[in-house]
């Protein structure tokens, strides 16, 4: 199954993730972006916040 993960040292936080897709990334409370836990990630929308992503920090993994 293929998962989008975040690399959290290059995140500068810019928000672009969360707040176009807050159903899979949000701003924890300890200032960490996290991902959702889903069955399936949509990969239309994960492909976009990864193209779109200043820090090209969201990758998909498999696990
Ligand atoms: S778009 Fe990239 S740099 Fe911006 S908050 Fe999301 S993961 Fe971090």
């Amino acid at each position: 199954m293929k998962v989008p993960v975040v690399d959290m040292i290059d995140c500068t936080l810019c928000g672009g993730c969360y707040e176009m897709y807050p159903e899979l990334f949000r701003l924890n409370d300890a200032g960490f972006i996290e991902v959702a836990e889903m069955e399936c990630y949509p990969t239309d929308e994960v492909d976009d916040a990864i193209k779109h992503c200043p820090q090209d920090c969201i990758h998909w993994e498999e696990i």
